[in-house]
């Protein structure tokens, strides 16, 4: 390896990092999309049933290129608000204590407590009154 290695690899990796000005660039939604890519086609590997293996096929291509898209946009905003969304979903999965609940007037999230039954819930922002099994 000389000295035109390194010079090459500089000029890609500038060409690359130009290329990616203003772009989106990866992040976990992103890496979430992927997987369920790469399962879906471990999965058409096994499942030989054409109309599955189709649907499976369609899915990871699907999944691969909707992440490429996300990476490549220069709508960074809409991107970041997705990802934002993704991970307060993740973390709803998660919470075993609480359950959420969009109130019905002003969307807002509202966190309850987990076991309680039928209670009534207060929206915090708007005082809407709604009923919700918890
Ligand atoms: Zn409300």
């Amino acid at each position: 390896m000389g000295g035109w290695f390194r010079q090459l690899t500089a000029k890609i990796s500038a060409a690359l990092r130009n290329f990616m000005v203003g772009r989106y660039g990866t992040d976990r939604l992103n890496m979430a999309i992927l997987s369920v890519g790469l399962v879906a086609s471990l999965l058409s590997m096994i499942f030989k049933f054409a109309p599955v293996n189709l649907a499976l096929f369609i899915l990871s291509y699907g999944m691969m290129f909707w992440a490429i898209f996300r990476t490549l946009s220069r709508q960074t905003y809409k991107r970041y608000q997705e990802n934002r969304k993704f991970l307060q979903l993740m973390g709803r999965m998660k919470d075993r204590e609480h359950r959420y609940f969009d109130c019905p007037k002003c969307r807002q999230m509202v966190r309850v407590p987990r076991g309680k039954g039928k209670i009534s819930i207060t929206c915090p922002r708007c005082r809407e009154k709604f009923v919700k099994k918890t």
